[in-house]
């Protein structure tokens, strides 16, 4: 799969439509959903052109990878959540209705979760 430039996460890193900023570094941007599953939910995407995890974990640099997991704990822990919990997934194509091709993560938490997944 290449990569859509125009995608909405490449517009919102590029600066062509806002969003709610949460956290961000030299690799990283993580912004608030538009539409919040929970109390906190987070998407935190890396500044690099990356389709998904799969092309991510193939691709990134070192540096980046870093980068990218630390943030992700950070944002967890500046939000108040590690003590009580949450939950961090990403989907990858097509099975699991990725939406928008820009990796990213999505942080949920800020109340109780449940099981990950119903029965199949
Ligand atoms: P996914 O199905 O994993 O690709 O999730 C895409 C997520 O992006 C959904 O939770 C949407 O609510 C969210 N989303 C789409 N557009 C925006 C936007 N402009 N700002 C913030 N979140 C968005």
């Amino acid at each position: 799969m290449s990569y859509d430039p125009n995608n909405i996460f490449a517009k919102i890193l590029r600066g062509e439509i806002p969003c709610d900023k949460v956290y961000e570094d030299d690799h990283v941007l993580a912004f608030n959903d538009i539409e919040p599953q929970a109390p906190n939910h987070v998407l935190v995407i890396p500044k690099g052109a990356y389709c998904s995890f799969d092309d991510f974990s193939a691709k990134a640099s070192a540096e980046e990878i870093a980068s990218y997991i630390r943030a992700i704990g950070k944002i967890g822990r500046d939000l108040g959540l590690s003590s009580c919990g949450y939950r961090i997934l990403s989907n990858i194509g097509q099975d699991a209705n990725q939406e928008v091709p820009h990796l990213h993560v999505h942080l949920v938490g800020g109340k109780r979760l449940g099981r990950m997944l119903s029965s199949a």
